[in-house]
């Protein structure tokens, strides 16, 4: 995958788009973890997330702010401002010691500094699936418009 961004810095900080929420999160991998989902929440949601041991955020501004969302098995939690609307971070049911980020909430980040990203395999829950079928449903990539003249 190509980035803009460095891949060795791994610690960033973040908010939401109001910035009521303010948080500093250290990556498990870097932006190498970054993905799509294509459930029923994640294709009206599109963000790209990636990953966090639950550890490694640090709330630093407006907890109280944020919303909890869950549905279908409810072992998910997918958080988001209550002013703005943000997705901020959920911990995951595919792994629950694990936060996805919403990367456009990284300072300095957003979906379009990714060429390439993985969709995962959302709307059957891999842990509802068969042991060995692909976690890939497919990849979006994305292309600047390098014509300076529009
Ligand atoms: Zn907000």
């Amino acid at each position: 995958m190509t980035t803009q961004s460095n891949p060795h810095k791994d610690s960033y900080q973040a908010a939401c788009h109001c910035g009521t929420v303010r948080f500093r999160v250290k990556l498990s991998d870097g932006l190498n973890s970054a993905r799509r989902c294509n459930c029923s929440y994640c294709c009206m949601r599109g963000a790209v997330a990636v990953s966090a041991k639950l550890d490694d955020i640090h709330i630093e501004q407006g907890k109280e702010a944020l919303t909890l969302y869950q549905f279908n098995t409810h072992e998910a939690k997918h958080y988001f401002c209550s002013t703005c609307g943000i997705y901020t971070f959920h911990q995951r049911r595919s792994n629950p010691n694990q936060y996805g980020v919403n990367v456009a909430c990284l300072e300095g980040m957003s979906p379009f500094d990714f060429a390439e990203v993985p969709v995962n395999e959302g709307k059957v829950h891999p842990n509802d699936r068969p042991a060995g079928s692909s976690n890939i449903a497919g990849w979006l990539r994305y292309t600047a418009n390098t014509d300076t003249t529009n």
